[in-house]
Parts: structure tokens; sequence; C-alpha cells
């Protein structure tokens, strides 16, 4: 029987642990999937947001008629948007200019206000997103920037609900944990837990995109969204978030696009999760991981968010043809048709 919450923010959190028996066919050390799209805002950022609004007010930053602001146009900012609105603070998402309108829409839809602005310009303009989100945090009375890059509350979140659901949910057998790494905070937080509480036995892999500075690539842009780093030529040094503990990643499986999105497009034919491209890398990297283990390891790999926020991407064959993704298939009803 599933749970019955009160609010939905007691709905956060919980997901399940699904075997992937047909990707991990003839592989002997078991995987299993943490399916964080399950969330009640659809990804693992859900349960960031709702341990920094609650630090937020702890801490005195966030008070009755307060105001949460951060720039962000993807699960962070939905995941504040239903935390902040049912906590009774106004919300504002700081948006991308270039950001596709449906992003911007279900941040309306969800009661947050958006303001748009562009990241196309340097780092020192005004204009830019990122001083825009600034000025307004300043300006804005009773306004409290959640900054998920340097809020230690994010990775926090992680140590106290996804790393102890993985370690009862395996049963403490759990032996490799893989994760992609954006801000750090599933990482270092579900890693650091577990690590800490199987006494050093549980190896923590991050899964990156192949040209990310995380895994030591050289920073050249890459498709899969939501994961990796790089030294954005504006920035002088290169500046690691404070959410992300380093030390604690024992290795990097450094994962191209094209191996990510396939893994992708392979877990929703296969095993039935429909899943976004961090899953597909993550998820690549755990195969790779697997591979090299025996029938006594056991990997949990994190899939962060859904694959319905990328139907016209990663899901699309049009676009992963043009791409170059996709070889051009043969089209299996077509010569049934031509007949
Ligand atoms: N995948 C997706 C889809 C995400 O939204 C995020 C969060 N930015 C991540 C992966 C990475 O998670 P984290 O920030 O906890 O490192």
């Amino acid at each position: 029987m599933a749970a019955v919450h009160e609010s939905v923010l007691d709905a956060i959190g919980g997901t399940p642990l699904i075997r992937l028996a047909r990707l991990g066919a003839g592989i002997a050390a078991p995987i299993y999937a943490k399916a964080e799209f399950l969330n009640i805002g659809g990804s693992v950022k859900d349960r960031a947001a709702l341990s920094m609004v609650l630090a937020a007010e702890r801490d005195g930053l966030l008070k009755p008629g307060g105001t949460i602001i951060e720039a962000t146009s993807g699960n962070t900012g939905i995941g504040l948007a239903i935390v902040g609105r049912q906590r009774g603070y106004r919300v504002i998402a700081g948006v991308a200019d270039k950001s596709s309108a449906e992003k911007s829409d279900i941040l309306r839809a969800y009661g947050a206000e958006v303001v748009l602005a562009p990241t196309a310009v340097p780092a020192e303009d005004p204009r830019h997103l990122f001083n825009v989100v600034q000025r307004l945090a300043e300006e804005i009375p009773g306004a409290w920037l959640a900054n998920q890059y340097d809020n230690l509350a994010n990775p926090d979140a992680h140590i106290r609900t996804t790393g102890p659901e993985i370690w009862e949910q395996t049963g403490g057998r759990v032996t490799h944990f893989v994760a992609g790494v954006g801000t750090g905070g599933t990482i270092t937080g579900t890693g650091g837990f577990l690590k800490e509480t199987s006494g050093g036995a549980v190896t923590v892999v991050g899964a990156d995109p192949e040209s990310s500075t995380y895994g030591g690539g050289d920073g050249s842009p890459w498709y899969v969204e939501s994961i990796g780093h790089y030294l954005h030529p504006d920035t002088v040094e290169d500046r690691m978030p404070q959410a992300l503990r380093t030390e604690l990643i024992d290795s990097y499986e450094r994962i191209p696009d094209r191996e990510a999105l396939l893994a992708a497009r392979r877990l929703s034919r296969e095993e039935g999760l429909l899943a976004g491209p961090s899953s597909g890398a993550a998820v690549a990297a755990a195969l790779r991981v697997a591979r090299r283990l025996g029938p006594d390891d056991l990997v949990v790999v994190v899939l962060p968010d859904s694959g319905r926020s990328y139907l016209s991407k990663v899901h699309s064959d049009a676009w992963m043809r043009e791409w170059g993704f996709l070889e051009e298939a043969a089209d299996g009803l077509r010569p049934l048709l031509d007949a």
C-alpha cells in the first residue's frame, strides 16, 4: 500500500528502486535504478528544494511574506515553486531567454513569477541573468536567493533522505553508487552517506559528459543537459560548487553524448522507464561499471528526471538523426506498405 500524505511536501522522496534486468542482461552485478522522476515535481530536485527552503526558514533567512529567488529554468525551479508556494512565499525564477517556452509555462503553472534575462552577454553585464537575479534579491525586501550550487542544504537533503532510502532498499548490499554531477548535491549527499554508513565499502562513481571538466574534459560543449561543468570564458577562475565534495567521488565515467542518449532510449524501450538524457548518461556509466563487477556487487544508479520534458529531443528519432546520434534506420513498416 502506498502512503497517505497530509501535504504534497510529505510526498517528496520515497521513490522506488527498480532492477534494470534487460539492460543488465549478461552482466553479473545487478543494477538498480532510483526512479527520481517519480517525485511530486518530477525530479530529484524536489528533495533539494524542500531541504533548502526549510533550512532558510530555520536560519531566519526566509520569514512570512518572504520571496524565494533562483536563476533556474529547470527542475530546481519547479521544486522551489512547489515548496515555496506551499509554504506561503512568492517565488521568482530567473530564466535564460533562450530557454524553451514550456519551461517558463510550467513554472508559471505552479505559481512562480518568471523573469527572462540573457545569458549570452558578458558575466559583468548588468543584464546578465545572474546579475538580474542578484539585483532582485537585493532590492526585494525579505528576498532570499536559494543558490543551489553553494547551498549545503542541497547535499544535506540527500544525506537525510536519498542515501538512507537506498541503504534500506538494498538491505545494505549496495556496493557502487553512480550519479551525474550538476551542482554535486546528489552525489555528495547520497555518496557521502553510503560511504560513511558502509564504513567505506561503497564506491562512488560520477557520470560525466565526456568533455566536462569535472572528469578531466576540456569543457567544449555537450548536449546532455543539467550535468557536467566547464570553465566559462568569462570566469576568471574555475570555481567548484560548494555543494560538491570532489573527494567523495572515487572515479568518473566520461560518457559521450551519443552513448548517453542511446542509453536513455534503451531505458524507455527496454525497461519501460521514460527518463531524461542525464539519466541516460548515468545508466551508460552504471553499465560500464557493472561489467567490471561480480555477482556479489550491487550497483545503484540515479534517474534524475522524466523523458517527458525531452520528447522533442532524445526521444525523437528525427532529432536524433538530425544531430547524427542515430543512423538512418530502415523503416520496419515501409516494405509492408510498399508491397
Ligand atoms: N539531472 C537533471 C535532469 C538535473 O536537473 C540535475 C540537477 N541540476 C542533475 C542531473 C544533477 O543533480 P545535482 O545538481 O544534484 O548534481
